[in-house]
């Protein structure tokens, strides 16, 4: 059987990254409710063994300030139902910021199943962002590099029992 996979967070932290690292080339737009469409898009994500349909938040970036909160929320809580289980993505080297804890309120209120990754984790430079995930109350972050494929077996490992 497969799943959905979202991938969530604040913008800049690496969720584009990772939704190409996992898809490839091959990728489509969702396309079935107006508005949200160029924001989120879908691809095959091969991980390992598993095959899985993922959901990257995108387009974020482009928002202008006043509506980037409602954007980010619309847009994560549409993922969030269309998805199996979220990977919550905070930068390591950033830390733990105010809006990662907005992004975690979310998901808490909407009861999704989460796996918290910290990005950026390359070289024990994302040490400090991975001990404060702890704080944000999600359970055992894994250590990820999206951009040097880092974390991926035990992003495997987690999504095992998903599938
Ligand atoms: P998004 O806004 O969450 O989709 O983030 P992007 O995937 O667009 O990445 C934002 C920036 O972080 C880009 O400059 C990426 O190259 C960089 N980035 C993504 N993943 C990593 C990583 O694992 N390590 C480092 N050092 N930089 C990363
Ligand atoms: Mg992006």
């Amino acid at each position: 059987m497969s799943f959905t996979l979202a991938i969530v967070g604040r913008p800049n932290v690496g969720k584009s990254t990772l939704f190409n690292r996992l898809v490839g080339r091959k990728l489509a737009l969702v396309d079935d409710q107006p508005g949200v469409t160029r924001d989120l898009r879908e691809g095959d994500a091969r991980l390992g063994p598993l095959k899985f349909t993922v959901v990257d938040t995108a387009g974020l970036e482009e928002a202008t300030d006043e509506s980037l909160q409602g954007r980010m929320r619309m847009l994560t809580e549409r993922a969030v139902d269309m998805s199996d289980v979220c990977l919550f993505m905070i930068d390591g080297r950033a830390g733990v910021l105010p809006a990662d804890r907005v992004f975690a309120e979310i998901l808490r209120k909407k009861n999704a199943r989460v796996i918290l990754g910290v990005n950026k984790a390359e070289g024990r430079a994302g040490e400090t962002g991975f001990f404060d995930a702890y704080s944000l109350g999600l359970g055992e972050p894994l250590q990820l590099s999206a951009e040097h494929g880092e974390g991926m077996a035990d992003l495997q490992e987690v999504l095992m029992p998903i599938a």
